[in-house]
């Protein structure tokens, strides 16, 4: 959906992130960007990538029964997924590929362990070479271990990605509970059919986009228990009343729209994360809850704010209602992430987590 207001507020974070003269994504199963990696006796990982290679970092605190972790995703297929076994405050480190065509490492720390997430910044130092130093943690134990040649000749600098302190889960298995069978949601997947929506950088359709994040949440919140009815369930087009009859009819306990952005081609700079409500204090809790979620799992993107906005879908049903706009299709750090499986599975759990949430402080 374009907004009626384009801000520029997306200039500062794309600093902390590498942006490629070529935004193509790879093809889908290219080999892992990850060709080798460390854990030193002093607490430092180090890395070594595909040149260029684009790495987001994250971070989820511990609890009593498991500790914190630290994983970090890489473009292109992992052959084969592994852990290998930690020692002192390291428990294990983990190699998987959460979706195909990508490659995903794991650190996970003993239980009780602290880690200050605003300390850890991966930093890359040459154009193949990124360091994490994990600050203040207890080294007491720590054997080295890693794979592959770290050595290899490279060159040139890169810039650091911060690590980003998130409580979207990583799987299923991590969403909110709420109790089986209460409760009602409407997903609706902006636009479809003859109407794709916004159209981005190299061809990136809204509605491509939105439709399969849109499944993911609809799935995550049905094996939760929650009955989910979705306005469209191909790439169709729908009327806007028909959704909103829709949701009325049903009695939904919520309805969320779900989008991307979009501003002009050649303004690759803006990007950003926002999430609409129309009036009534409960869908802004709701929209509140969801752009949180979204935020976590997309750093480096704006903060664009929960706003109240008068789009017809959530003016006019009849429950808690809110529009999130995922990122912006034309944008330079946003788009070629909405166009990867991984990120699309995370925002969808982030949704599920943000209406989840929701419905637990509803009840
Ligand atoms: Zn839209």
């Amino acid at each position: 959906m374009r907004p009626a207001r384009s801000r520029s507020l997306a200039l500062l974070a794309l600093a902390l992130l590498q942006l490629p003269a070529a935004l193509a994504s790879l093809p889908a199963r290219a080999a892992s960007a990850l060709a080798a990696w460390s854990f030193t006796d002093n607490g430092v990982l180090e890395l070594r990538t595909a040149t260029g290679a684009r790495l987001e970092a994250f971070f989820e605190a511990g609890d009593r029964r498991q500790g914190p972790r630290v994983w970090i995703d890489f473009p292109g297929e992992l052959s084969r997924s592994r852990s290998v076994r930690g020692s002192g405050a390291l428990r294990e480190i983990r190699l998987g590929k959460p979706t195909p065509g990508s490659t995903r490492l794991v650190l996970e720390f003993q239980p009780g362990v602290e880690l200050d997430p605003a300390r850890l910044k991966l930093v890359g130092t040459a154009a193949d070479r990124w360091k994490l130093v994990f600050e203040g943690m207890p080294t007491r134990g720590l054997r080295a271990i890693g794979e592959g040649d770290l050595t290899a000749r490279s060159g040139g600098w890169s810039s650091g990605v911060q690590i980003t302190p998130t409580r979207t889960p990583i799987n299923a298995a991590g969403l909110p509970d709420v109790p089986r069978g209460r409760y009602h949601v409407v997903i609706d997947p902006g636009h479809g059919g003859p109407d794709p929506g916004a159209v981005g950088i190299a061809g990136l359709r809204e509605t491509d986009v939105v439709l399969d994040i849109s499944f993911q949440v609809a799935q995550l919140l049905e094996a939760k228990g929650v009955q989910v009815t979705m306005t469209r369930t191909a790439d169709v087009d729908v009327d806007l009343p028909p959704r909103v009859a829709l949701a009325n009819r049903v009695g939904a306990t919520a309805f969320v729209s779900i989008h991307a952005n979009a501003i002009s081609m050649s303004r690759p700079e803006v990007n950003g994360i926002e999430t609409f409500y129309f009036s009534d204090p409960r869908s802004a809790r709701l929209a509140a809850r969801i752009q949180r979620q979204v935020l976590n799992v997309s750093p480096g993107s704006p903060d664009r704010g929960v706003r109240q906005g008068r789009f017809f879908v959530i003016r006019r049903t009849t429950m808690p209602s809110s529009l999130v706009e995922t990122g912006f299709v034309t944008g330079g750090l946003d788009s070629p992430r909405l166009a990867t499986a991984a990120h699309r599975r995370r925002l969808a759990l982030a949704i599920a987590t943000g209406i989840l949430e929701y419905l637990q402080e509803a009840r």
